[in-house]
């Protein structure tokens, strides 16, 4: 691999919450250490079509997944695949989601909530959570300072090239009590408090660092849809690579290939989106 990289989805966070509430990830801009721009998903801004297309780069009318019930190993290469191909190891700290889309469907509890098959998966390195009951009132999710933990672990006793961890306390914080109350400023503070030390030591370890969303949460805590609230949401990058202006509008289908030419790993002939770093 060229370089190294993680990529850390944070479910559900609309741009003006990224740029109103994370004061460390704001900070970084500042100083000029990171780099943000707003991004686009895909139609519909659903979180499992947003995440089928986070990592092949195609559109839900591509890769057919609809809705949070339309679940399946997903047939288009993506980012795992390519950086197992290339010979990387990757890892992966998600929503069980992840592991049906990328590497096996069904997800079996047992079998799957934590595996290494290096060499043998597209997932090098797999720890999933279901958050099985989850319900309005019950969300379910595990904690985030535990999950950035875990990809560290992943990432310092395994070597993984390319690491991506996505946590949903945020976009169940929103379905729960919406955008406009202090419960939501508080928990986007406190997510933005437990990343932001990891970052560092991510950086120290010699990895290039994105934080961004899957999509955004409209005022009333809602997604799916074409508003603008729905779908955007910020990406900052930690990295040496030049990006575009900064108000230039990013294509979620953009990131995929963007990450395998960070790690230098051949991009496959079905992302035809761009790069946006170079
Ligand atoms: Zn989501």
């Amino acid at each position: 691999m060229q370089n190294k990289l993680l990529l850390i989805i944070i479910d559900g966070v609309p741009y003006a919450n990224w740029r109103g509430f994370f004061g460390n990830l704001e900070g970084w801009v500042e100083e000029g250490e990171a780099r943000v721009w707003r991004m686009r998903s895909v139609l519909p801004s659903t979180s499992a079509s947003c995440y089928a297309s986070i990592h092949t780069g195609v559109t839900p009318q591509v890769h057919r997944v609809t809705s949070n019930e339309s679940i399946f190993r997903v047939a288009e290469p993506d980012v795992f695949s390519e950086v197992t191909k290339a010979g990387g190891k990757t890892g992966a700290v998600a929503h069980s989601f992840w592991s049906e889309f990328f590497n096996r469907s069904p997800f079996d509890p047992v079998r799957d909530i934590e595996y290494d098959e290096q060499g043998q998966s597209p997932i090098s390195h797999g720890r999933f959570h279901t958050m099985t009951g989850y319900g309005h009132d019950n969300q379910m999710t595990p904690c985030d300072a535990d999950l950035f933990a875990t990809l560290t672990m992943l990432a310092e006793r395994h070597g993984i090239d390319y690491g991506m961890l996505h946590t949903c306390t945020l976009d169940s914080m929103g379905h729960r009590f919406t955008h406009d109350c202090i419960q939501m400023d508080l928990a986007c503070f406190k997510l933005d408090g437990q990343l932001a030390p990891y970052i560092t030591r991510w950086r120290n370890a010699g990895y290039e660092v994105v934080v961004t969303a899957d999509h955004g949460q409209s005022k009333r805590g809602h997604h799916g849809g074409a508003e603008d609230m729905q779908r955007d949401f910020a990406l900052y990058y930690f990295g040496p690579a030049d990006g575009p202006a900064p108000d230039a509008l990013l294509d979620q289908c953009q990131l995929a290939p963007t990450v395998l030419k960070r790690l230098g790993v051949p991009v496959p002939g079905t992302m035809l989106a761009a790069p946006f770093l170079d």
